[in-house]
């Protein structure tokens, strides 16, 4: 076994990898980029290296830089993660040229199956099945169109060097299919540098299933079952699952047979998947399913496996990359139970399913698991931590295992429903209405499930009475400690608060919302909501509710739902108004560099207060008024976006404490 390893990778993957060779005795090395100067994997690991800017071009994607890291640090093996250089078979040859170990297959193997059209025709020879369609060399215009029609509408047009779903277009009839590839071209050159493509038969009511195998450098090849990645949204995966529902003896043993026989045919050592299509029109059948691609790496929803089969695949790479032989044989591999993943995005469902960024002010998983089953959370982030425009926007992996089906999606619904994220948009209450689908229930998938129930599956219904009232209550300050959660938490310490009602005012998305919050004399908050609900009824909160406050906001958590309201009575709205003329919060996560002022001081409309170093460039917070310094960051101080950088005396305290 290894004694120090390198990660050239970050996030959630980098913090997994890392767990795993702790466990193992195993030395590691992280390596990082400025965004990810105080991230979680740098933290984990024994130790890291430096090595660049936050642009992934200028440090994840630089090989040259994550080499001379593992030389210096004296790591013997790189350990690749998915995405980045994980699939890039050069970076691969200049790892062994240094005289490193690859935790991964060879490079002869990944050009093997690096392109899809290439692959498949490699496929095809070694007796897989594969999609039928066209995956030849030439290109032309009216060929691609011909061949198409060959096929038979609908088509596919794929990047053969697509992946991330990316460089991929549906075309349904002959008129649209040159605008469909000059589309698809312009997004393959520009996410891939190649716009070639291929095209394939669209498959009827298509599945998403793949194997996960394993080879070793002995020859030997084993598969570990598959998994069913069906819920996609943007052909990319959101829920997977193991087994696939549904799943046949005669269906697995042909799928199992030709990915064991597709790593065998490359010679292949390491983690991989073999994903294929399959034709669910008819239930699963032997004889329809085709070979898509192959990854040549370890798959983002590994877990599932793990949890189905009791085996730690990192720990697997790690051992048949130091030269050890598979830790199991084919017969010693069974798979038990059933396991679901689902990938907590910074997303916004309702609108496409857009990217978001943020930071996560309030971030809290279950801390157990539902009764009767397993759970895993794998994430790469902290509470405080930024989701950045830079990287993939995935929070967290939530992975359930229990005994059946039934039991892993009502686990997996509970967990969900348990999760409180604020700060960023996310997909939890999207992931919930997904798990909670009556036809994704029944096993009834296909990949465009999503697609057809988008719109139930992303309302969200508005916040109930209660929920606002809570929102009030916090907003109110009544009484909370601002850096304390639970206003609930120690009532009696409001006496002060006796029959004084106060007003709040929120927002909630457009809506503006006023309410009057009391305290009644047997401590329990009574809130009238006036306007636009016209609520009088009073709220009691036995329960304190789930939520969270972060600067300017209150989130509310209904199950795997989190309102957010904006908080703004007419104190903080001058407070704001201030703060957005002279950005007194901090426009984005960043570090205080310099102090120009201190308490006390006098200074006077548009003076430099300090320098903010955000994304590399310094910004400089000016004074928005004149006023005495009442409170100031200190210098060196980390702050997260929103945080109150300065206070001038007479303004109201600030909700968030001044970063220090
Ligand atoms: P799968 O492994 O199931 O095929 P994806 O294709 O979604 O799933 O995963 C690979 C993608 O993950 C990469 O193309 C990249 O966009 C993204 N990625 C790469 N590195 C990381 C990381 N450290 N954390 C999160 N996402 C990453
Ligand atoms: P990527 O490299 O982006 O993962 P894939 O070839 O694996 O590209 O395809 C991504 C997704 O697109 C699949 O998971 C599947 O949902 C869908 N897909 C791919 N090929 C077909 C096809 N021939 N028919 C129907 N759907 C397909
Ligand atoms: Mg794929």
């Amino acid at each position: 076994m290894f004694a120090k390893i390198l990660i050239a990778n970050r996030g959630e993957i980098a913090c997994r990898v890392i767990r795993t060779a702790r466990k193992l005795g195993v030395r590691t090395v992280a390596v990082y980029s400025d965004a990810d100067a105080r991230s979680l994997h740098v933290e984990m690991a024994d130790e890291a290296v430096h090595i660049g800017p936050s642009r992934v071009g200028e440090s994840y994607l630089r090989g040259d830089k994550i080499i001379a890291a593992a030389l210096t640090t004296g790591a013997q093996a790189i350990h690749p993660g998915y995405g980045f250089l994980s699939e890039n078979p050069d970076f691969v040859d200049q790892v062994t040229a240094a005289g490193l170990i690859f935790i991964g297959p060879s490079a002869a193997s990944i050009r093997a199956m690096g392109l899809k059209d290439a692959a498949k025709r490699l496929m095809e020879k070694a007796g897989v099945p594969v999609v039928p369609g066209y995956h030849g060399e030439a290109q032309e215009i009216v060929l691609l169109a011909s061949k198409a029609r060959e096929i038979g509408y609908p088509v596919l047009i794929k990047a053969r060097a697509g992946g991330g779903g990316k460089g991929m277009r549906r075309v349904e009839h002959p008129d649209e299919f040159s605008e469909a590839l000059s589309s698809a071209r312009r997004e393959a050159k520009a996410a891939f540098g190649d716009d070639r493509v291929l095209v394939e038969k669209y498959v009827d009511k298509p599945r998403h299933i793949e194997v996960q195998v394993f080879g070793d450098n002995f020859g030997n090849a084993v598969h570990l079952y598959e998994r069913d990645c069906s819920a996609q949204r943007r052909h990319q995966k959101v829920i997977e699952e193991s087994p696939a529902p549904g799943m046949t003896e005669a269906l697995r043993k042909a799928m199992t047979d030709a990915a064991v026989k597709a790593a065998k045919a490359i010679n292949y050592s390491g983690a991989g998947t073999i994903e294929f299509i399959v034709d669910a029109s008819q239930g699963l059948k032997a004889d329809r399913f085709w070979f898509m691609e192959m990854n040549t790496r370890l798959q983002v929803e590994h877990p599932v496996t793990e949890m189905v089969t009791g085996t730690d695949l990192v720990e697997w790479q790690l051992r048949v990359a130091s030269g050890e032989k598979l830790p199991k044989t084919q017969s010693e591999i069974a798979l038990t139970g059933h396991a679901f993943e689902a990938r907590i995005y910074a997303e916004d469902a309702a609108k496409g399913f857009l990217p978001a960024t943020g930071t996560l002010h309030h971030l809290r998983f279950p801390d157990a698991a539902p009764p009767g089953a397993t759970m895993r959370i794998e994430t790469g982030v902290r509470a405080g931590d930024a989701i950045s425009p830079y990287y993939d926007p995935m929070i967290a992996k939530l992975v359930v295992h229990a005994t059946d089906r039934q039991a892993a999606l009502e686990a997996l619904g509970a967990a969900l429903s348990r999760t409180e994220i604020a700060g960023s948009t996310v997909n939890t209450a999207f992931l919930a209405a997904l798990a909670a689908d009556p036809d994704f229930a029944a096993g009834d998938v296909d990949t465009s499930l999503i697609g057809r129930h988008q719109a139930a599956l992303t309302i969200v219904p508005p916040p109930s009475g209660e929920t606002i009232a809570a929102a009030a209550v916090a907003a109110s300050g009544a009484g909370a400690s601002p850096l304390s959660d639970d206003p609930w938490s120690s009532l009696a310490g409001y006496a002060h608060f006796h029959s004084v009602a106060r007003r709040t005012w929120l927002k909630f998305g457009e809506d503006d919302i006023a309410a009057k919050v009391s305290v009644r004399p047997d401590g329990r908050f009574q809130v009238a909501l006036e306007k636009p609900y016209d609520d009088t009824n009073s709220h009691d909160f036995r329960a304190a509710p789930r939520l969270a406050r972060w600067p300017g906001h209150i989130t509310v958590f209904e199950g795997a739902v989190g309102y957010t309201f904006a908080v703004s009575d007419p104190l903080a709205r001058a407070d704001e108004a201030a703060a957005s003329a002279g950005s007194l919060r901090a426009p984005m996560p960043g570090l205080v560099k310099l102090v120009r002022v201190g308490k006390g001081d006098t200074v006077i409309k548009g003076q430099p207060l300090l320098i903010l170093e955000a994304m590399k460039m310094e910004h400089t917070i000016a004074a928005p008024h004149d006023g005495v310094i009442a409170e100031i960051a200190t210098e060196g101080a980390q702050v997260t976006d929103g945080t109150v950088l300065v206070r001038f005396v007479g303004e109201q305290a600030a909700s968030t404490a001044v970063a220090s």
